[in-house]
């Protein structure tokens, strides 16, 4: 199950009648103005806004820029930021006119027509509206003068003018027509103020729209702005919304991204922009949510193919790390029941959980190492779910056929993990023949329940949005917990009918020199229906499971009140438990790491739960680190 890369299919254009173009700001992107450009470009942007910045610290002059926009078919669609300029005592008001001048000159020789002017946030700015719309007025006349026009922006944290219906009165009573407003949709939805009213704007006054998501965090919204904006699609706000009241009130103009964040602002420009252009596919289709007639028109995205489950999750082994996960999968009552048709391949199975060891997978990692190559999603509509797919760029990997072997549509994740997307039926088990071998007993493993992926920092909110746009899985809540080595995140996926799950993980802060051994763990989780006959089943096995301090059991007791004879169950086995505020219970336990970052996960959902258990993802991974000091 081998494969390479080629180019997606054609993305839904845009600019095209009807469909608003994409425009990114280069503050989204790392790297120079050179960089930036390149990277959007790639990702199949119309244009940018261009920051100041940028611009500044660039070696071409801004007739160059133009010219190398034109080369890659990049608008440049707005130019930002022109800060502290209305409400001002008249002496400064000369001043600010005057600097206002060198920047049309800026935005002559760009070619660009629109001027993005914020909100002041200057001591000397006067509580003063009468004076505000007065004076952006004579900035509205010089601007028009030079063919120029106003976009007046409320930053959340502006002085006197913070809110986007403050900035509307404004930009109304000064009436001027190179006078509008830009909407930006962190300022709108991380106040309070109700965004309904955008609906209502006078046609053809919002003159730019920027877009970004956030988490919802408590904290100072300067703060939150700067550092945490993400993507459409990766963090808690509306903006499908957002946008519907937007487009409602007539904008005709560029959805243009503006995210401030850390991680992104040192990442990859090309993964980035095409993250961001992956984010607003998936915004655009979700304007038309219903499955009205009117609605499944203006949608240009397959609809998400419904997932029925796990069909088996691949390893990349070599001639080490093989037969130490035979031994492991055979410790948990797996049969070897298949053997590739032409590869080295072998196929484990028990219940319905299903374990491809493969030593032909060329893939970079350290000798004596195993790694989740792939896993396969069962899908009513293979072919569908990887037109999405490619419709949201996402890399669709060729699959080579040999005789007799059956064809598996593939995606590459963020991570270079390759998803497959299988038949109901099982057609892909024809590449496998039979082993001959007895299935055993087994352990009482049903099916796989999650995998659970440690992500590579710099990717971990672009591949959530890959498995919510490109699998249309949910979100379920994101966790922090301190581990041994640093606090780690924790965010679930699942689709609706709770078939497939997802668990990603990454440091919340980048590694340093004193990082846990096994950097990026990765583990799938079977399901049981009886975690206490399984357990047993595996002690009968020879399985060594992973042990768990006492202090944990005696906290458990303390915690949740259960019987001491529970209790005492549990320890024996090295179970941990956690209970939902719903009363739904969670069992489960763990193998020890094999192949450098690999370990497996028992676990009996009762009563509903919904989550992975990561109150008890510290216990696991000191767990871990004990048992690993002990083999030294
Ligand atoms: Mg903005
Ligand atoms: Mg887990």
């Amino acid at each position: 199950m081998t494969s390479s890369r080629r180019s997606a299919p054609t993305p839904p254009p845009s600019g095209a009648a009807g469909v608003p173009r994409r425009a990114v700001a280069t503050v989204c992107l790392s790297g120079t103005l050179e960089d930036k450009l390149a990277a959007a470009a790639a990702a199949g942007f119309d244009g940018i806004e261009l920051f100041e910045n940028d611009l500044v610290v660039a070696p071409w002059s801004p007739a160059e820029v133009r010219a190398r926009c034109a080369d890659l078919g990049l608008a440049i669609e707005l130019y930002q930021p022109f800060r502290d300029f209305e409400a001002v005592p008249a002496d400064l008001l000369r001043a600010n006119l005057d600097r206002a001048e060198r920047k049309f000159d800026v935005l002559a020789e760009l070619g660009a027509d629109t001027l993005l002017v914020c909100s002041s946030v200057a001591p000397a700015a006067l509580d003063d509206d009468a004076l505000a719309v007065d004076q952006l007025g004579l900035l509205a006349d010089r601007a028009a003068a030079r063919g120029i026009r106003i976009a007046y922006e409320a930053l959340a944290w502006g002085r006197h003018v913070s809110t986007w219906d403050h900035a509307w009165r404004i930009v109304a009573r000064a009436d001027h027509p190179a006078l509008g407003l830009c909407l930006d949709s962190f300022h709108v939805l991380s106040r309070e103020v109700d965004p309904a009213g955008i609906a209502g704007i006078t046609p053809g006054k919002i003159f730019f729209l920027q877009l970004a998501d956030a988490p919802r965090l408590r904290m100072d919204v300067l703060q939150w702005s700067r550092h945490h904006r993400l993507f459409p699609g990766q963090g808690a706000f509306d903006l499908a919304g957002f946008v519907g009241l937007v487009l409602s009130a007539g904008y005709a103009g560029p959805l243009s991204l503006e995210v401030f964040n850390d991680v992104f602002r040192q990442s990859d420009p090309a993964r980035t922009a095409v993250d961001a252009m992956r984010s607003l596919v998936h915004l655009e289709d979700g304007l038309h949510p219903t499955d009205r007639p009117e609605d499944r028109r203006q949608r240009r995205l397959p609809v998400a193919p419904g997932l029925t489950g796990h069909s088996f999750t691949e390893f990349a082994v070599d001639g080490r790390s093989g037969p130490v996960l035979q031994d492991v999968l055979r410790g948990l009552g797996f049969t070897h029941t298949g053997q590739h048709r032409s590869k080295p391949v072998q196929l484990w199975e028990q219940g319905g959980c299903r374990v491809v060891l493969n030593s032909a997978v060329t893939r970079p990692q350290a000798s004596g190492t195993a790694a989740i190559s792939a896993f396969a999603l069962t899908t009513t509509d293979p072919h569908r779910a990887v037109d999405r797919a490619g419709a949201l760029h996402a890399p669709v990997l060729p699959r080579r056929r040999g005789p007799g072997e059956a064809e598996l549509a593939a995606v590459a994740a963020p991570d270079g993990t390759s998803v497959f997307f299988a038949e109901p039926d099982d057609g892909w088990r024809a590449d496998f023949l039979p082993t001959g071998n007895e299935v055993g007993a087994g352990a009482g493993l049903v099916a796989t329940d999650h995998l659970g992926l440690t992500q590579p920092f710099d990717h971990f909110d672009e591949a959530g949005l890959f498995y919510r746009s490109v699998l249309g899985l949910r979100q379920l809540g994101t966790e922090e917990y301190a581990a041994p080595f640093g606090l780690m995140r924790s965010r679930g996926f699942t689709d609706p009918g709770r078939a497939v799950r997802l668990a990603l993980t990454v440091a919340v802060l980048r590694r340093g020199e004193w990082a846990p051994s096994v950097a990026d763990p990765q583990h799938v989780a079977f399901g049981t229906d009886d975690i206490f006959g399984t357990a047993a089943a595996l002690d009968r096995l020879g399985t060594g499971t992973l042990r768990i301090s006492d202090n944990y059991y005696a906290d458990l007791v303390a915690r949740f009140g259960l019987a001491e004879e529970t209790v005492r169950r549990l320890r024996r086995y090295g179970i941990l438990y956690d209970r939902d505020p719903r009363g739904g219970e969670l069992l489960h336990l763990y193998t020890p790491v094999y192949g450098g970052r690999i370990f497996f996960e028992v676990l009996h959902r009762r009563g509903g739960y919904d989550g992975f258990g990561d109150a008890n993802a510290p216990v696991r991974m000191a767990a871990h680190r004990y048992r690993r000091l002990a083999e030294v």
